[in-house]
């Protein structure tokens, strides 16, 4: 009740008096006001999803697609993702969340096929928490059945840090999702912490290095060393391998050369909405050389 609160703010403002300053103020209120906007941005409608194509490396064709959130605030333009996503993951509403993009993404394909684009693969990135505290291999079945399609179109994508921060706890979850017949993908690969021995145990289809050694690799011999190591490392374990954040030209051929079969980047295309996806499929059949993408 009100007298409490009161009680409350007093004795926080006593104990608190000297450390809180005024720009701890600013970022709790700010990221307060966030949680309550995306909240309503829920029921706003205003979520929706961003397809980034993954390309292969010798001949750029479209080989599936990655699906990004994006929110866009109205007169306050796109917040994104790296802000609200771990808003939503502290007040729990990541679930909800997590749900739509499903939800939304298998309808994509279902819609995709019935356009006449033949059936297309995508992407979902996952939350260490909906992968641990929601049954998400039940809830990919029930959308699977919703839309008509196979779970063999899905691919998951979890960080690794959030595999490696458990693998006793995620690696039964990752292996009962590929049971399914989903793909699991490791994302933003080299930034966390994989022993190499558990790596080789992991229930994983895909590797997809950090765009970051990716940018390196060009300019740095140690960079191109780790990429060329993950690469042959992902083949030896009979891994598919990405490459993402491929920028230029440059990085795609270095890329080749090392045999890294699939590269994701602004070099072939940035995320955009289903629809345009669509209308590049209408327009260019497809062939990426036709998108303007000059050929390796
Ligand atoms: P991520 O899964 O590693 O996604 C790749 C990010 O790199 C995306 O940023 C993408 O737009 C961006 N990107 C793609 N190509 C390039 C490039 O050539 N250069 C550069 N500099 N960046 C590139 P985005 O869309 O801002 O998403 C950021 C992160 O937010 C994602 O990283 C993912 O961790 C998270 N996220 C996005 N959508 C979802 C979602 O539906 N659920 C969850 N749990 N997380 C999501
Ligand atoms: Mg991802
Ligand atoms: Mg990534
Ligand atoms: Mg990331």
């Amino acid at each position: 009740n009100a007298d409490m609160a009161l009680y409350a703010a007093k004795a926080a403002g006593r104990n608190t008096y000297h450390f809180f300053q005024p720009i701890f103020a600013d970022q709790a209120s700010q990221r307060l006001e966030l949680e309550l906007a995306l909240r309503e941005a829920m029921e706003r409608q205003e979520l929706s999803l961003y397809y980034q194509p993954k390309v292969t490396a010798s001949d750029h064709a479209f080989l599936g697609f990655e699906a990004l959130l994006r929110w866009n605030r109205g007169e306050q333009g796109f917040v994104p993702p790296d802000r609200f996503v771990p808003v939503a993951e502290d007040c729990g509403l990541i679930g909800q969340i997590g749900g739509w993009v499903l939800a939304e993404a298998c309808a994509q394909i279902a819609r995709w096929h019935r356009a006449g684009h033949g059936w297309r693969k995508i992407a979902i990135n996952v939350s260490v928490r909906q992968l641990v505290h929601d049954d998400l291999a039940g809830m990919i079945r029930i959308e699977c059945e919703r839309q008509g399609i196979s779970p063999t179109l899905l691919e998951v994508e979890v960080t690794e840090s959030c595999v490696m921060a458990n693998p006793g706890q995620t690696s039964p979850i990752l292996a009962a999702l590929r049971a399914m017949g989903v793909t699991v993908a490791i994302d933003d690969f080299g930034t966390g912490h994989s022993s190499l021995s558990y790596l080789r145990r992991l229930p994983v289809d895909v590797i997809k290095i950090d765009r970051s050694f990716v940018h390196e690799a060009v300019e740095d011999a140690g960079a191109e060393a780790i990429v060329k190591t993950i690469v042959n490392l992902s083949k030896t374990l009979g891994m598919g391998v990405v490459a993402e954040g491929v920028e230029t030209l440059e990085q795609a051929e270095m890329l080749a050369r090392m045999e890294c079969d699939v590269l994701q980047g602004y070099c072939f295309a940035r995320p955009m909405p289903g629809d345009e996806i669509e209308r590049l499929w209408r327009e260019n059949d497809a062939t990426p050389s036709a998108l303007g993408v000059a050929e390796i």
